[in-house]
């Protein structure tokens, strides 16, 4: 069955979310700690113990660059752009990590959509949203990027062949620190959801588990330039 959904972030207050950021990053903290400690001890294992320490301070870090992207203040370098140029950058950002998991990663832009706002968060959302599409993708699946307009909306719509969600985990999109990933932050789709609600748009999710999910994510537009 074909499950939709329009998520609207979930967390309300900066407090709930910071005592979440604060377990999260004391867990790798107490890892790293541990592994610190055995290493005084003797030194038969110190490459593995580093090898730990690394990843769980990469972990932690992670968390907190999303967070601190969560918590930025409002939208702050306002400028006028065309929505296909910035679709265009991101989707050759993403080129790589596409290639390497074997997902082909298409676009179909309409040219000539403006919009105004803060360029670099938009683009933060745009990453986030194409990447969880590419790796919910098995190796020879695709992803296509649609940009339309409809009155004086613009409709990007991303398509993935991956493996869907059910009504249960479409649900707890955008919740922080949901992930179904070993090396996730749970933190991607709630960050986006609320960028772009600052922004004064939404984002709808269409999911059908084996088959694939849709994410549309809709801004209003400042003026269409048709040729
Ligand atoms: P992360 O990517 O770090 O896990 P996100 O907030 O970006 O965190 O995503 C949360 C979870 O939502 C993912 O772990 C995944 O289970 C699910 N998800 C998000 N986008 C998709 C998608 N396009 N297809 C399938 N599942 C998705
Ligand atoms: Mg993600």
């Amino acid at each position: 069955m074909k499950q939709e959904m329009i998520r609207t972030e979930k967390l309300t207050t900066i407090g709930e979310l910071a005592a979440s950021i604060a377990h999260e990053v004391r867990n790798p903290l107490t890892v790293v700690k541990g592994f610190l400690q055995l290493m005084g001890k003797n030194h038969k294992n110190d490459e593995q113990y580093m090898h730990l320490i690394m990843s769980e301070l990469g972990r932690a870090e992670s968390i907190l660059t999303d967070y601190l992207n969560f918590a930025k203040p409002k939208l702050k370098q306002i400028e006028e752009f065309q929505l296909s140029e910035l679709i265009k950058e991101v989707v050759q950002l993403l080129h790589p990590l596409a290639a390497k998991r074997g997902v082909r990663l298409s676009h179909q832009l309409k040219p000539g959509l403006y919009i105004e706002t803060d360029r670099s968060q938009l683009k933060q959302a745009l990453v986030n949203l194409q990447k969880n599409a590419i790796e919910a993708t098995p190796a020879g699946g695709s992803v296509r990027v649609h940009l339309y307009s409809k009155n004086m909306s613009a409709f990007t719509v991303i398509t993935d062949t991956g493996k869907g969600m059910n009504a249960n985990q479409l649900s707890k999109i955008g919740t922080v620190f949901y992930t179904t990933k070993d090396d996730g932050t749970g933190l991607g789709t709630t960050v986006s959801i609320r960028i772009i609600e600052t922004m004064k748009g939404r984002v709808a999710y269409k999911s059908e588990v084996g088959l694939g999910t849709e994410v549309t994510m809709i801004l209003p537009l400042k003026y269409i330039k048709s040729k």
